[in-house]
């Protein structure tokens, strides 16, 4: 097996790496670095995009004529491995482009596409709820007709970054008859409708990342509507394949170079370093070695859809297995910490008499990391709700 590029490759590496060092300037990589939420800070991600854009870099799954690249299956890997390395912000890029590309109308195109392209809208995406998460086609917000327009009331929760997002891309009950995943039709709506509430809800590092979001007889037009109505099951599980896929061993190393900076530091104790402990020195190479696996587990999938082949129920275990690396990266930062690596509680810290000093600012960022990261098992499908797909399609038990 031989896993070095080719001329051509190799050539389309160096255009991005050249990319990369003309663009990517140091306050944008430190905006990244500081990163602990979802996304990385709100206008240096949205810049970071908006360049990826002027260079037509930021769509690249998407068809030429509408703006995507026409690269092969090893330039998206390419792509993706030397911008996560290279310390790139995380782009707000929860949309539902793909969707609107292959269900929408050609006017839901024209409207929507060119405003992704260009970053000049973000989106939320709408589709659990306080009784619908992994049986999410249990949900019941719901959309009733009205002339030109549905009706919608209900309540959308754990939806990542809607204070911040102009649209949301969401399900709604149109219909109590057949199966439930029959009845749920797909909306595309507009924030700013009078009837919107956003409550904010502070997750366990602290961070506002997610809201609740209240529907209270909101006009929603029937132009918004993706797909044909009590259809939108079908065009919601596209949405969550792409999801899946998304997962990337670049975006881990770039993680574990982060906690590996903090294995050089010196040990406050004995002035010895980190990296010499022999429980640390071994759960990182353990990290490493896994961590080339899920790389090598990812060019399986690169080579399937190379060939023109669907990638298959078997990348559930892509989120699987990254989703435990990635915890096991941000555990490892955590107990490397030691002090440090209390819970982050300024106001308490401070009122206290025996109160440790205050952690360097990558030293909290690494530890509230740690708590952000519990999400990973959890969203874009559960880890439970992965292992029991794996099991019937891969395995046939
Ligand atoms: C960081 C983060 C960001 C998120 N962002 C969004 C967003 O932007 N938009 C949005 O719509 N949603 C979002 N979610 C919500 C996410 O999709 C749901 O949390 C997820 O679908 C699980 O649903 P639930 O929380 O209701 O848990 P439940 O479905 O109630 O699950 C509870 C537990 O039971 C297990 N379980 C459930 N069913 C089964 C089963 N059949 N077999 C075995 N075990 C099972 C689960 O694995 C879990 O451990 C986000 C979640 C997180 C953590």
């Amino acid at each position: 097996m031989d896993l070095s590029y080719g001329d051509a490759d190799t050539a389309f590496r160096d255009e991005v790496r050249a990319f990369l060092a003309d663009k990517l300037t140091p306050d944008l990589i430190a905006a990244a670095d500081r990163t602990v939420e979802t996304y990385s800070e709100f206008e240096c991600g949205r810049r970071w995009l908006k360049m990826l854009a002027e260079r037509g870099w930021g769509q690249p799954g998407w068809p030429v004529e509408w703006g995507g690249t026409g690269w092969s299956a090893v330039q998206h890997y390419i792509f993706s491995r030397e911008v996560a390395l290279a310390g790139a912000p995380n782009g707000f890029n929860n949309h539902p482009g793909s969707c609107i590309l292959s269900f929408g109308s050609d006017a839901q195109k024209a409207r929507f596409l060119p405003d992704i392209l260009k970053v000049n809208t973000i989106w939320a995406q709408g589709y659990s709820e306080p009784a619908a998460g992994s049986d999410l086609a249990s949900l019941a917000t719901s959309a009733v007709s009205d002339g030109a327009d549905y009706i919608v009331n209900g309540t959308k929760i754990w939806t990542t970054y809607a204070h911040r997002s102009d649209w949301l891309f969401c399900l709604v009950r149109t219909s109590r008859e057949g199966r439930k995943q029959q009845g749920i039709t797909f909306l595309l709506i507009d924030l700013a409708s009078p009837g919107i509430e956003i409550k904010p809800i502070i997750n366990l590092a602290g961070q506002h990342d997610f809201n609740q979001v209240f529907f209270a007889d909101v006009r929603v037009p029937k132009a918004n509507r993706v797909g044909a109505e009590n259809e939108g099951w079908t065009v919601a599980k596209y949405f969550l394949a792409f999801e899946r896929l998304g997962s990337g061993a670049a975006r881990l190393l770039r993680r574990l170079n982060g906690v590996k900076r903090i294995v050089g530091l010196e040990r406050a104790s004995d002035g010895g370093r980190l990296a010499d402990d022999a429980d640390v020195a071994r759960r990182l190479a353990g990290i490493e070695v896994d961590l080339q696996a899920l790389d090598l587990w990812e060019l399986r999938f690169t080579s399937r859809l190379s060939r023109g082949e669907e990638p298959g129920a078997e990348v559930s275990a892509t989120k699987v297995l990254s989703a435990a690396l990635m915890q096991r990266i941000t555990e490892l930062g955590m107990r490397t910490l030691g002090y440090y690596g209390l819970p982050y509680e300024p106001d308490r810290l401070s009122a206290a008499s025996n109160s440790p000093p205050v952690a360097p600012a990558h030293v909290t960022a690494e530890t509230l990391r740690y708590f952000m990261k519990r999400g990973e098992t959890i969203y874009g499908g559960s880890d439970e709700v992965q292992r029991n797909i794996l099991a019937k399609r891969v395995l046939g038990l």
